[in-house]
């Protein structure tokens, strides 16, 4: 039998705003803060107060519901979900139900085979909730409770079940990733856990059209994570039906250690929540002209800079998806290639997303930290393509550069890098090279043309890789062709 897999994604996304998003308190790193500095009765769940929408958090929300091509309301409904638990003081989370803020998007992603179109299906706005920390002390357990992420503007993003695996669904979160910094409403830190992902997933004989029943993985903050529990979980299900047996709805967690999920709970339906409208909140309501204005003022995106790179600089489309997947790295990879003075683009993109990234991935460090400009990149590579120096040199010239901060041209210069360009040197070489194989030679006049490589190779290694290969080239054309005649 024949599995497919259905699956669709539910992400949530903090918001970098300044204040919350009912309330005036600060939205800080609850990674290094200290607990509980960054509460006030609204987020703390007081009875009494009343929320405030905050118009920023509705902006962002906005530009993100553009971004993927959404329908945005003019009206959209607050609503109250009611559950219990510790981190969430009010015993509700203050959301968007039956008529969210947006519907109907698209995101275009690149997978091995292709392009491919994940339709969205909704997104709204929501609050986040506290965190727990649970700890062992004295033989006894205790939960710590921290409100500082409590009421931090959330956007949930929800797709269509279109994807069919687990390299569909990195791709589709890894884009997602990329739009959201790139409106810079998201810092992307997933580490952090501003960016949670939801896989809910199900499999069905290939062919058919209705869907099984899913299981709903909750909350991973990394595409490492996503992609294996999505794998696990297909295999998973597969597995079980192939054997007659039948998938149970439910929520499940991702055992990092185990590489296996668990299950969490027994999915409870919606009208567990008792979903109503929040009565202490209007309903929001969005101007056209305000919406239009957002959309006036959108950067241009990773697709659309990604099929310009493709025509202004002639880059495949792999390569330039790697350079425009980080904002910062499609800006560092445009003016190095503006100061490469006419040095192919493709050259400065390998340079770049090759050895650049190779560098900076070993020393742990940003694109936007690195000691190399891309001005001083630009430089490098057009070295290279003039033939002032080799690849390897540039290599080696590149990792000095990395390290002591020094420009190429001194670097160069200081240790007399510089391919010999001197034609008279350059001459003596192809002569010499000439004169010791006669038989290759005459083979050559006699039409073999495939030996001028090979006499090349040879003229190169006379020059101990210290010859600029251009004007070799050209030196070895000009002898040649003077004992033909
Ligand atoms: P809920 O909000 O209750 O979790 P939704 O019905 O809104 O559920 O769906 C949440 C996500 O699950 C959406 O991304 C949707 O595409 C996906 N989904 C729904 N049914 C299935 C299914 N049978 N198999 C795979 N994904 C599904
Ligand atoms: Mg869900
Ligand atoms: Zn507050």
């Amino acid at each position: 039998m024949d599995f497919e897999a259905v699956i669709g994604l539910e992400v949530h996304a903090e918001l970098d705003t300044r204040s919350k998003m009912f309330c005036a308190c600060p939205v800080i790193d609850v990674t290094t803060a200290a607990p509980n500095i960054a509460v006030c009765p609204v987020c703390a769940g007081m009875p009494g107060v009343l929320p405030v929408v905050n118009e920023r958090a509705v902006e962002y929300a906005i530009r993100v519901a553009l971004a993927l091509e959404c329908q945005v309301y003019s009206t959209s409904i607050f609503a109250r979900k009611n559950y219990f638990y510790p981190d969430l003081p009010k015993g509700y989370q203050i959301s968007q139900y039956e008529q969210p803020l947006a519907r109907h998007g698209r995101l275009v992603i690149q997978t091995s085979q292709g392009e491919k179109t994940v339709r969205i299906r909704r997104v709204h706005l929501e609050e986040d909730t506290g965190k727990l920390t649970h700890v062992e002390k004295d033989a006894q357990s205790y939960s710590l409770v921290d409100l500082n992420r409590a009421g931090v503007p959330l956007l949930e993003i929800v797709t269509e079940p279109d994807m069919h695996s687990a390299e569909e669904v990195r791709a589709y979160a890894q884009a997602l990733r990329s739009v959201l910094r790139y409106l810079k409403v998201n810092s992307g830190d997933m580490q952090k856990g501003v960016m949670r992902i939801e896989p809910n997933i199900s499999v069905r004989l290939l062919g058919s059209q209705s869907l099984g029943t899913r299981v709903e993985i909750k909350n991973l903050n990394s595409f490492r994570a996503l992609e294996r529990a999505t794998a696990y979980e297909i295999q998973r299900q597969s597995e079980l039906v192939s054997r007659g047996g039948q998938v149970r709805q439910e929520t499940v967690g991702w055992d990092e250690a185990r590489q296996q999920t668990f299950t969490q709970r027994v999915k409870e339906g919606e009208e567990d929540y008792r979903y109503f409208p929040e009565p202490d909140l209007p309903p929001l309501v969005v101007e056209e002209a305000w919406v239009e204005h957002i959309r006036a003022e959108l950067p241009e995106l990773p697709a659309a800079r990604q099929r310009r790179f493709e025509s202004q600089y002639a880059l495949s489309a792999y390569d330039a998806s790697v350079l425009v997947a980080e904002w910062e790295a499609a800006e560092y990879f445009e003016q190095a290639a503006a100061a490469a003075g006419g040095a192919p683009a493709k050259t400065v993109a390998n340079w770049v997303s090759g050895e650049l990234f190779g560098l900076l991935n070993q020393a742990g460090k940003d694109i936007s930290a690195s000691p190399v400009s891309p001005q001083g990149m630009g430089r490098l590579v057009r070295s290279v393509a003039s033939g002032e120096i080799n690849n390897n040199t540039a290599k080696t010239v590149l990792a000095e550069m990395f390290a002591g901060g020094q420009e190429a041209d001194a670097i160069i210069a200081e240790r007399g890098l510089r391919q010999v360009s001197d034609t008279a040197q350059i001459a003596g070489w192809v002569a010499q090279a000439l004169a010791e194989n006669p038989d290759q030679v005459r083979a050559y006049l006699n039409g073999k043309d495939s030996l001028a490589r090979w006499l090349f190779g040879q003229v190169m290694r006379l020059a101990r890789g210290q010859g600029n290969p251009q004007i070799i080239q050209a030196e070895l054309e000009r002898q040649l062709s003077a004992l033909k005649n």
